[in-house]
């Protein structure tokens, strides 16, 4: 005898990991593997306005299909709290802007 998967398992993307929260026993939020992005960051010093203070850590980026919906994740490993979860569309702008910035950095 196998378990067959649920409807919502059955029906992973291709890049998830398996691994599944239910939201309900209906359905289930896919994810990725995370990817790890090392960063140098400038954050709020004591007061809580000021960037004054630099500190070196890991970005983890990772996708999440949820109610029908894909986002993309960028946390900073030590704060969920400071996440940006965007739609793909909205990740996309992101990486069209960067790319942007990058292109006119060039001399
Ligand atoms: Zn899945």
């Amino acid at each position: 005898m196998h378990a067959e998967p649920s409807p919502s398992e059955a029906t992973c993307p291709k890049w998830c990991n398996g691994i599944h929260d239910h939201m309900d026993e209906r359905v289930a939020s896919h994810r990725s593997d995370a990817s790890f992005v090392p960063a140098v960051e400038r954050r709020p010093g004591s007061d809580g306005v000021t960037f004054d203070r630099v500190a070196a850590g890991d970005l983890t980026v990772g996708l999440e299909q949820c109610w029908g919906d894909t986002w993309v994740w960028i946390s900073p490993e030590d704060s969920v709290r400071r996440s940006l979860v965007l739609t793909l569309e909205s990740a996309h702008r992101l990486h069209r802007t960067l790319a942007k910035i990058f292109e006119d950095l060039v001399p």
